[in-house]
């Protein structure tokens, strides 16, 4: 399973009915039992070889913290709202520009297994405010479908917030396996929500990523089984042809799925922490992305000018506007001048969570806005 080598599980782990399973479908690896992740941790920041390493390596271990966490944001972008529950960390894919390289210090694809805790916590928070619409994914960490044939995790995720008439589960992915989930629809809080980018960007930097046409191939499954879905076209880089080949993918995009189906679709720029722009020259040397001109933006992270940036997501809300006006659109991670330069208006992060809600049961009363801080790590 995705060339997995190694697995390590925590002691603490090793009798949860989680890791039963797991060890039952990777029979073929032997595992080593540790007595803690920190057992695990090489070197702090990790190298470029730690990071090879964790991508074959797979690590058992249980969630000292809760599970469901709101986003590190940053205030000066406004952010979506999206509710991450922490079941795991990292990715078996190899996208060159992934900001997790950067971002963990363990060099392992690390489950949770203590989710008899999850569902816990789930139930105390949804309990605590049932009225509140709730968008909750495992997708900001990692993958939300790339280990579920292993973990299984999903169609628990999707039984468990069935019980729960305000909570939606996004399932954020590049991943095109949706099969074994088919038969639980029709669900409409169940979005499945796919990452999307030109044939040749996939190709070149979303290493061991499904091509574009199993991604739609997979959402068209979804939308024809009852789900909702969403996309993401995150993130856009810039190349000398891409406003064909993102033309292009648009039109691919409403070729394959009806508009009806779609709750939103999201708009980001390639964004990087400076350091991780000498683990892309390490780890991917034929990668010429982060050689563009960039600016330090507000929150550190390196960013293409605005004025590049504006025209990128001008161009995108257009294409996808001529083709399903209807459909929502929003900005991950960007600012109020540039939502106004897009869209001639820039929402608080508290009106486009309540926009995303409206998008997301249409057919439910919302709870009038609360002092909450919402925002979200947009990293996929
Ligand atoms: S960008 Fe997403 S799919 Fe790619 S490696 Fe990172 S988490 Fe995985």
């Amino acid at each position: 399973m995705f060339g997995l080598k190694r697995l390590y599980i925590e002691k603490a782990a090793q009798h949860d009915e989680v890791t039963r399973e797991v060890r039952h479908r990777l029979v073929h690896l032997p595992a080593q039992i540790i007595p803690g992740k920190e057992a695990l941790r090489l070197h702090s920041p990790l190298t470029p070889q730690d990071i090879s390493w964790a991508k074959e390596t797979l690590l058992l271990a249980r969630q000292q913290g809760p599970f469901w966490r709101g986003c590190p944001g940053t205030k000066e972008y406004i952010c979506c709202g999206y509710q991450i529950l922490q079941v795991m960390t990292n990715c078996p894919m190899d996208c060159s520009y992934c900001i997790l390289q950067a971002y963990f210090n363990l060099p392992a694809l690390t489950v949770f297994t203590n989710w008899e805790d999850l569902w816990g916590e789930m139930e105390a928070k949804l309990a605590a405010r049932p009225e509140k619409i709730q968008r909750l994914g495992t997708g900001e960490f990692g993958d939300s479908l790339a280990l579920d044939d292993l973990l299984g995790l999903n169609r628990q995720l999707i039984a468990f917030i069935s019980r729960w008439p305000h909570a939606i589960l996004e399932i954020k992915t590049k991943w095109h396996r949706v099969e074994p989930l088919l038969p639980l629809g029709p669900n409409p809080r169940v979005i499945f929500a796919w990452s999307l980018n030109t044939p040749r960007l996939i190709r070149q930097e979303e290493h061991g990523a499904p091509p574009l046409e199993a991604r739609l191939a997979a959402a068209q499954k979804c939308a024809q089984a009852g789900f909702r879905l969403a996309f993401h076209f995150d993130p856009l880089i810039y190349y000398p042809d891409w406003e064909k080949d993102y033309h292009g993918v648009v039109a691919r995009l409403f070729a394959a799925v009806p508009a009806e189906a779609i709750a939103w679709i999201s708009l980001g720029a390639l964004r990087y922490m400076p350091f991780l722009k000498n683990i892309m020259r390490q780890r991917f040397p034929a990668s010429r992305i982060a050689e563009e001109e960039f600016i330090t933006a507000l929150d550190g992270k390196k960013r293409y000018f605005k004025t590049l940036r504006a025209e990128m997501f001008s161009r995108l809300r257009q294409w996808i506007a001529a083709q399903a006006p209807e459909v929502f659109v929003y900005l991950c991670m960007e600012s109020p001048w540039m939502w106004r330069q897009v869209f001639g208006y820039a929402p608080e992060s508290q009106e486009l969570s309540r926009r995303l809600d409206e998008r997301a049961l249409p057919h439910l009363p919302l709870e009038k806005s609360s002092d909450e801080q919402v925002s979200c790590l947009k990293i996929l």
